[in-house]
Order: structure tokens, then C-alpha cells, then sequence
């Protein structure tokens, strides 16, 4: 009995991401997911890309509601992380529109790519990933385009994805990163559940001096370098496909496990030498 009441229960779904409160792709996520449950957006109030999973604690975090960008959702503006955006949402804050268990949490729409070593820096990755850690099914949606042609596409894909997310078929072990190609549905050749790619950017150093004469950098990425092995998400976006990943957030490599005995050894030395 209790179980029929559990699955009637309106779901709560939270929509954040990585490109800022305003962007477009954040809202067609939001209003694609609104026939599912009651949507309620925590976003950063300015762009946060790259930024990973990273969340604020030596900054006190500001948050503003938003007026009226849609009738019936809620929308807040965090001077923060996507991360934080996710730990203040489902940490019981008392906001109005915002109820308890958050059931689902999405991460995007971004624009641009996110594959491979990319997940490490992804502020839309990050989002999932701390939904993740704690303990709430979460999916990071993304397009493979800086200036994608429309969101129409990947918020269909989007609805598909938490639509099932919703029924109960997450294991738990696991979140989802989702990429498009920037393309209509009608042309895209398939969809692909796959690993993450090598995928590495060769990062450039621009040295750059302001008006007093004064040194700064910019971090710039260079062109990717490319493994692109099939059944890789790298392979499925080249390959005009949609790519589901399944990550989770054990990095440890276990192959190294056992070529670390040498190591383990010196290490003991060094301890024992100290007594
Ligand atoms: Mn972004």
C-alpha cells in the first residue's frame, strides 16, 4: 500500500547547470522535464564551466530568486557552483517551490561537448556528480556545439532519459552523462551506451599584460587530441550518435593495485626507519 503512494507521489525534479541561470539551455531542459513532476531550477547566476565538481567553502553563498522566466517554475540564482547549487537544494533549505526528496537531479543543457577526460572539469558533469554522491539519481545532458542550433533535440532526449530515471530503473552505482550531436533527431544515426574516450586537450598558457604593465595568463584550450576507439562517447558524438555513459566516482586504477608492492616496501621503510 505504501509503495502505490510512493509511485503516485509527484516528483521532484531539480534542473541546474553549468552555463548560467539565463541560459537557454537550462530552460528548455526545465520546461521538457515539466510533464514529469514539479521542476524547480537552482542555477549559478553566471557562467561556471570548468569548474568540476568544486563546491564553495571559503565564500559565504548568496541566493536570489529569479522573477518570472516561467509561469509554474521556481527558479534561484546561487553566487556559486553548480555543486553548490545541487548541496543547497537538497539540503532541506526551506525555499518556496522547492520540496523534499529531490527525486531527480539534471544538469544542462550545455553547450559544447562533454567526453572523455573533459568529465574531470565539467561544472555540468560535476552537478551530476555531487548528486550522485549523494545519494540522487542525476544525469548531465550536453550538445556537441559552443553555439548549438536548438535544444529541441536534446530536451526530447533529456524527457526520455529522466522519464525512465523516474520509473525506478537506476541501479545507484551509477549517473548518466548524456552528449548530442548538434543535430535534429530525424538525422541522428542511433544512440550508443559507451565509456569514456581519451580525450585530452593540450592546454595553452597566453601571456597577456594589463594597463599597469602588470603580467596575467589565460588558460586556453587547444585542440583535442583524439583516441577515438569505437564504443567510446568521443566515437558516438563523430560518429552522429547519441552517447550515454555511465560513470560513477572511483578513479582508483586497480590494474596498478598489485605493481605497487615495490613502492608499499620502500614506504615501510621509511616508516620503520623512523622508530
Ligand atoms: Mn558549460
Amino acid at each position: 500500500m505504501l509503495t502505490c503512494i510512493d509511485v503516485e507521489r509527484v516528483r521532484h525534479i531539480l534542473v541546474t547547470n553549468d552555463d548560467g541561470v539565463l541560459a537557454p539551455g537550462l530552460w528548455a531542459l526545465a520546461e521538457a522535464l515539466r510533464p514529469l513532476g514539479s521542476v524547480v531550477v537552482v542555477a549559478p547566476d553566471r557562467e561556471q564551466s570548468g569548474v568540476g565538481t568544486s563546491v564553495s567553502l571559503l565564500n559565504p553563498l548568496r541566493l536570489s530568486k529569479m522573477p518570472g522566466l516561467s509561469d509554474d517554475i521556481p527558479a534561484y540564482a546561487v553566487e556559486g557552483t553548480p555543486a553548490d547549487c545541487v548541496v543547497l537544494a537538497t539540503g532541506a533549505l526551506p525555499l518556496e517551490g522547492l520540496r523534499q526528496p529531490i527525486d531527480l537531479v539534471v544538469a544542462g543543457i550545455n553547450d559544447g561537448a562533454n567526453l572523455g577526460d573533459d568529465v574531470l572539469i565539467s561544472g555540468t558533469v560535476g552537478a551530476a556528480l555531487r548528486a550522485y554522491l549523494r545519494g540522487i539519481p542525476a544525469i548531465a545532458v550536453s550538445i556537441a556545439s559552443l553555439r548549438p542550433r536548438g535544444y529541441d533535440a536534446a530536451a526530447s532526449v533529456a524527457r526520455g532519459v529522466a522519464d525512465w530515471a523516474l520509473g525506478g530503473s537506476f541501479g545507484g552505482e551509477f549517473f548518466l552523462n548524456v552528449n548530442l550531436p548538434d543535430m535534429p533527431l530525424s538525422d541522428v544515426a542511433g544512440v550508443a551506451i559507451t565509456r569514456l574516450a581519451r580525450r585530452s586537450y593540450r592546454d595553452l598558457v597566453d601571456e597577456q599584460e594589463d594597463r599597469r604593465g602588470r603580467k596575467f595568463y589565460w588558460i586556453a584550450r587547444g585542440q583535442p587530441e583524439w583516441q577515438v576507439e569505437e564504443g567510446t562517447d568521443a566515437w558516438a558524438i563523430r560518429n552522429h550518435r547519441i552517447s550515454v555513459t555511465p560513470l560513477h566516482h572511483d578513479t582508483t586504477q586497480r590494474a596498478a593495485l598489485g605493481e605497487l608492492a615495490e613502492l608499499e616496501r620502500r614506504l615501510r621503510g621509511v616508516v620503520e626507519g623512523a622508530r
